[in-house]
């Protein structure tokens, strides 16, 4: 008799806090809708700081650093800017004529200050006239600027990342960290022919023939391994300290695209052999322009590179960024089957972007398999900039009306200045999603995330509480 007392008194503290849950849920997704109607801009920047967002998973780790980081990390090196080209100057010797500055004379020096910021990112960018370069190129030409000192202080930058997710209620960061950095011409001398084979050859079987070769030369290669292991052993070193029960990191290493096929091949390899040398390491992507020419030449011949190291590391995971391109951009070709490729012969788990998507071939069979198949990474801020695609001209409504999975991110929060409590207010204030969809969106940011089983778990359970917590806050505001 007593324990049946206890044990519906139990059932009972369940139940009631089930319904005060429930409750919550319905008086958070009121507010929300309420916001939303009245397209509250403000105060849906701050429902979306304060809700729980998950993971990020697209983004780029020197993009995601801020120009004014960078610019202090060269105070540090004790390194020089050029007054006139504004760029990092590490050897004093170096100069050509123009006066150089300490980061702290940069700085004391507002007009010349703002100016570095408004190259080294997208500052200023579109809010008054000034003489301008195409929006693809200021954005992409910022890497060049800060680029002599982004690999520097990687674990500062890394509890950078971290304390910035911490702060808007993020849990979960996997960065596309860098390339491993070996270089081919240290294997092969410069007249090898393998450039040239790479881009005259066609079918798959010929392009594994080809590839073959390359390892041979690679694998069991002391020097080459070592490399690798280099790399590796830095990650784990500055990865130290991140990881806590509330937050996880995980690392994308890449590709860079607009490099020549045996470069690619070689940065794409070392990535693929690195993921299986850590659990820090968690996938491959393919960087750079997608509209860049080489890019555009020789886009198949990279998903070949994919599909023959899949097979030889099946484990490995793979994120790729695809259809970051529209019409106008690029020839209307190159729009017809990047996603298709990046999908069907790469075997992408995420597309990153996927903006091309309605001008792809057989674009809805193409939906059907994504639904099935892959996440879409959506990067609003960055879509918008770079593509000049927003509003209803991007596909989202396409991709969230035939049930692909999505997940939003930031891509480079650093140059384009936002965040993604940002991006979630673009996404509420542009398409309108209900406040079940947007939660949909923040846990598909855990599901299709490349971390493990475990960690899935733990990021889950971290979730579920935050959400308890904010959808109470929020109830508790509402009631006073
Ligand atoms: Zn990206």
């Amino acid at each position: 008799m007593k324990n049946i007392v206890i044990m519906s008194f139990c059932l009972c503290i369940l139940g009631c806090k089930k319904t005060n849950d429930k409750l919550d849920f319905e008086t958070t997704s009121d507010f929300y809708e309420k916001l939303v109607e009245t397209n509250d801009i403000a105060e849906l920047n701050q429902f979306f700081t304060n809700m729980p967002k998950g993971g990020d998973i697209h983004h780029h780790y020197t993009g995601s650093i801020y120009a004014e980081t960078y610019l202090d990390w060269v105070g540090d090196k004790n390194w020089r800017i050029d007054s006139c080209s504004l760029k990092i100057i590490k050897d004093v010797s170096e100069t050509q004529g123009c006066t150089l500055l300490t980061a702290d004379e940069v700085i004391k020096n507002t007009a010349l200050y703002r100016q570095l910021l408004e190259l080294w990112s997208d500052l200023d960018f579109a809010n008054h006239d000034h003489s301008e370069p195409p929006p693809d190129l200021q954005f992409f030409n910022t890497f060049g600027y800060f680029g002599a000192v982004s690999d520097e202080y990687m674990n500062i930058g890394l509890n950078i990342l971290k304390e910035r997710a911490i702060n808007e209620n993020v849990s979960y960061i996997e960065t596309m960290l860098s390339a491993v950095g070996v270089s081919s011409s240290d294997y092969f001398p410069q007249d090898n022919d393998f450039n040239t084979l790479l881009e005259l050859v066609k079918t798959q079987e010929d392009v594994d023939e080809i590839l073959k070769e390359i390892d041979k030369v690679y694998l069991n290669n002391t020097a080459f391994e070592n490399e690798i292991d280099t790399f590796v052993d830095k990650i784990v070193k500055d990865h130290e300290g991140i990881d806590t029960d509330n937050f996880t990191m995980r690392f994308q290493s890449y590709g860079v695209r607009v490099l020549e096929p045996l470069q690619v091949y070689t940065d794409l390899l070392s990535a693929y052999i690195a993921n299986t040398k850590t659990p820090l390491l968690v996938g491959v992507n393919i960087v750079a322009p997608e509209n860049n020419y080489v890019a555009l030449k020789n886009y198949t011949l990279h998903m070949q590179m994919y599909n023959y190291l899949k097979r030889q590391y099946p484990d490995v995971n793979r994120a790729l960024h695809a259809g970051e391109l529209t019409i106008g951009m690029v020839r209307p070709k190159n729009l017809l089957f990047h996603i298709n490729q990046a999908l069907d012969i790469a075997g992408a788990q995420r597309i990153g972007h996927g903006v091309d998507l309605p001008y792809e071939n057989e674009s809805y069979k193409l939906l059907s398999k994504l639904k099935n198949q892959a996440a879409i990474e959506i990067n609003l801020t960055s879509n918008k900039f770079i593509l000049g695609v927003e509003g209803r001209e991007h596909p989202y409504l396409i991709y969230s009306n035939y049930g692909v999975p999505l997940v939003i991110s930031t891509d480079d929060s650093g140059v384009s200045r936002n965040n993604l409590s940002n991006e979630y207010m673009l996404l509420a204030t542009n398409y309108k999603p209900s406040y079940e969809t947007i939660k949909e969106y923040v846990y598909n940011s855990i599901d299709y995330s490349f971390m493990d089983e475990k960690d899935k778990e733990k990021s889950i359970k971290v979730l579920n509480e935050q959400f308890e917590e904010f959808e109470r806050k929020i109830t508790t505001v509402l009631n006073k």
